[in-house]
């Protein structure tokens, strides 16, 4: 019998496994969030974030998933006469493109299969047209565990196109991968906080360059609880436009203050040793679905050559040691499944797993 009282120990790839003490920062005294205590969380944790996206330019909070800044990004930057490319790679770059037609923008897709990255080259052939003022981009797709090469990507957009603007759905890879916003010249990048930041669901940062956020002031359309405008005006004073999710952001703070002291570099490597060791086994005993070169170091989608029953797996995991991984996503159900290595599972966490696996599908 499942219970969400005693939940199971999570290696989906989000929300993933929170440790007790970034818990019980959520369990803190609430504080009023026109208050100077508030004021000063904030400030705190603003200052903290820019150092972790290496930017000097504007982060916002929003109180909402991750989808909330696929809708921002649209929403705040697109004007009604302009076209942005949204290009495709699987499930959520995928949901990105219906959400930007969805808030009634002009929108063309550059699709490729899943599996396989969006290339610098490819996006180039469709920015020559002309015809576009925006680009939609994942850093890391994590319905098919791929990380796309977006080092390659930024600097041609800066060489080839620096009036388009770029926006980048970093949901699974802010923070477990390269990240520096600043110098990759993006304009909104943004991640909720039940992936590598190791926090429950609840709260999303954005990163918004100035430009960007110039630009916002004369697009209509705006809307209110995700207006970049509202959010600047209130980052004066240290606040948000609205009640925000406060728990959160002072879990946020305690997470922050953890990655400092470890160093982005460091934080970066270690999620790439969580990699390795997961790949090596997947490839040992299955196959990547992604083309290994551009395999995620936050996730593992793992091509389930031997055919096993994946839904069975889990199931069989679940009741014996109370422990869940993903099966694929949408279309990839059954064919792949997906395993999280992200915030703050460790390799030891990995290991448990991993052999659990083998010892289900009998093969040690
Ligand atoms: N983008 C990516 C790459 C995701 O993995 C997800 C969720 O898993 C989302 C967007 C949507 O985020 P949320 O569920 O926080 O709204």
């Amino acid at each position: 019998m499942t219970d969400w009282r005693n939940p199971p120990r999570l290696f989906i790839p989000g929300p993933v496994k929170v440790n007790e003490d970034v818990l019980q920062q959520l369990a803190r005294p609430t504080v009023g969030h026109r208050g100077k205590e508030f004021a000063q969380l904030y400030a705190e944790t603003s200052d903290m974030l820019k150092k972790v996206l290496f930017t000097d330019q504007n982060v916002f909070l929003f109180t909402t998933s991750g989808s909330g800044g696929w809708e921002a990004a649209i929403r705040n930057c697109v004007g009604l006469d302009e076209t942005v490319l949204c290009t495709c790679c699987g499930a959520f770059s995928d949901k990105w493109a219906d959400v930007a037609k969805s808030c009634t923008k002009n929108v063309e897709v550059l699709q490729v299969d899943w599996g396989k990255p969006v290339l610098a080259e490819m996006i180039d052939e469709k920015l020559a047209t002309g015809k576009f003022a925006a680009m939609t981009l994942v850093h890391n797709e994590t319905s098919t565990g791929l990380t796309n090469p977006v080092e390659q990507i930024s600097k041609m957009m800066k060489e080839k196109y620096p009036d388009v603007l770029v926006f980048v759905d970093c949901v699974s890879a802010m923070v477990g991968l390269a990240l520096k916003f600043d110098e990759l010249g993006w304009d909104v990048a943004f991640a909720s906080v039940q992936k590598a930041f190791a926090i429950p669901p609840g709260l999303t940062v954005v990163a918004v360059s100035n430009r960007a956020l110039e630009k916002s002031k004369n697009v209509p359309g705006r809307g209110y609880y995700l207006d970049f405008q509202q959010f600047a005006k209130r980052v004066e004073q240290n606040q948000t436009p609205t009640t925000p999710a406060i728990p959160h952001i002072m879990a946020l703070n305690y997470q922050c203050e953890k990655l400092l002291k470890e160093g982005m570099e460091n934080v970066w490597q270690r999620h790439k040793q969580m990699g390795d060791f997961v790949r090596a086994w997947a490839k040992e005993k299955f196959d990547l679905f992604p083309e290994e070169q551009y395999a995620s170091n936050t996730l593992t989608t793992v091509k389930n050559t031997q055919g096993i029953n994946v839904a069975e797996t889990i199931k069989a995991i679940q009741q014996k040691h109370n422990t869940i991984f993903g099966n694929g996503y949408g279309k990839l159900k059954e064919q792949t499944f997906r395993i999280a290595h992200m915030g703050d599972i460790t390799l030891d966490d990995l290991k448990e797993l991993l052999g659990w696996i083998d010892e289900e599908i009998g093969q040690k």
